[in-house]
């Protein structure tokens, strides 16, 4: 499926449960969260608000407020503090106590109360917790939006009372300071010698180590702020990490399954690094089907691996276990 058809599919399924008067209360929309997660809300919202005969018109009082960000009847929150975590908050007038406050107020306009969570896979315990209560007992007119690139780090309770709508493409998080220099290194391409492929795998252990250095210092903040203990902020950091390198490996196959569709002369616009089309047929010029398709099962193989050993030494799986050319 396409990027754009993931989208116009999750979209459809949105506007039959509007229409047919089946919304769920809650939906998790897995995806890029400033890409096709947005772009898809930017599609969806207005329908709700709209007052034209055909809805969305995109042209009444509704459609122009829910896409010029001023509709006061939908919340967005997304992480603030410089350790981009969404905290439960001390009042009501920020993080989650705001969402919470916010949804069990009657409509200004209505008809409908919506609340956006950006990034929501970094709520804290105490945040997610809080947020709990009201997924299970949703005011009436009320919809959260949960938007997420790495759901699996939220709470199976959480997952459990959302509805799951998967999208993809657009922009990824441009916020994560790994995606520039893992973008640099997959545009370098395998190398060419082991010797090589050593130092290639010990540059990605590079980008790694500052991802998890991130969130060591994410955690660490809100577990201060919960005073929780060391144990459990070790746990979290575990998981937590685990969660970035998935996301960040993910990144990894597609750009290999990218460079396959490539070397197949496969028409499709369902590039996930489309922007980066020059790289990509360099890589590809020359290489034989087979050996792309190898390094995507190699790639698949790896993703298992680290998951399956999470304590293993994770530079050795990279290194035995990253695409290279003989
Ligand atoms: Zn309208």
């Amino acid at each position: 499926m396409s990027n754009a058809d993931s989208v116009a599919t999750a979209l459809a399924q949105l506007r039959q449960g509007l229409d047919g008067g089946r919304l769920a209360h809650a939906y998790l929309i897995a995806g890029p969260v400033r890409g096709a997660a947005s772009q898809l809300l930017a599609q969806f919202l207005p329908a709700l608000f709209c007052r034209g005969v055909v809805k969305p018109c995109g042209d009444c009082a509704e459609c122009r407020r829910v896409a010029a960000h001023t509709h006061p009847d939908i919340l967005r929150l997304e992480p603030e503090s410089k350790s981009r975590v969404i905290v439960i908050g001390e009042d009501e007038g920020e993080g989650i106590r705001k969402v919470l406050r916010f949804i069990s107020l009657t409509p200004f306009i209505g008809p409908w109360k919506v609340c956006v969570i950006l990034d929501a896979d970094r709520m804290n315990a105490a945040a997610a917790n809080a947020l709990l209560k009201t997924l299970e007992e949703p005011p009436p007119a009320s919809l959260i939006f949960l938007l997420a690139e790495s759901p699996q780090s939220l709470p199976a309770t959480i997952l459990s009372r959302c509805q799951r709508l998967a999208v993809s493409g657009g922009l990824a998080a441009a916020d994560e300071p790994w995606r520039a220099p893992l973008l640099e290194w997959l545009q370098a391409g395998p190398a060419a010698d082991p010797l090589l492929a050593g130092v290639r795998a010990g540059r990605l252990g590079q980008i790694l180590d500052a991802a998890r250095e991130r969130v060591v210092e994410a955690e660490s903040e809100s577990a201060k702020e919960e005073g929780v203990e060391k144990d459990v902020l070790a746990a979290r950091v575990g998981a937590r990490y685990r969660a970035v390198r998935a996301t960040l490996l993910k990144e990894l196959l597609f750009w290999h399954r990218d460079v396959l569709l490539r070397v197949l002369h496969v028409d499709t616009a369902g590039f996930h690094f489309a922007a980066e089309a020059g790289a990509q047929q360099r890589q590809a010029a020359g290489l034989a089907p087979a050996a792309a398709l190898a390094d995507v099962r190699r790639l698949e193989k790896l993703v298992q691996r680290l998951e399956q050993f999470p304590e293993a030494s994770e530079a050795a799986l990279l290194t035995a276990g990253l695409p290279q050319r003989a």
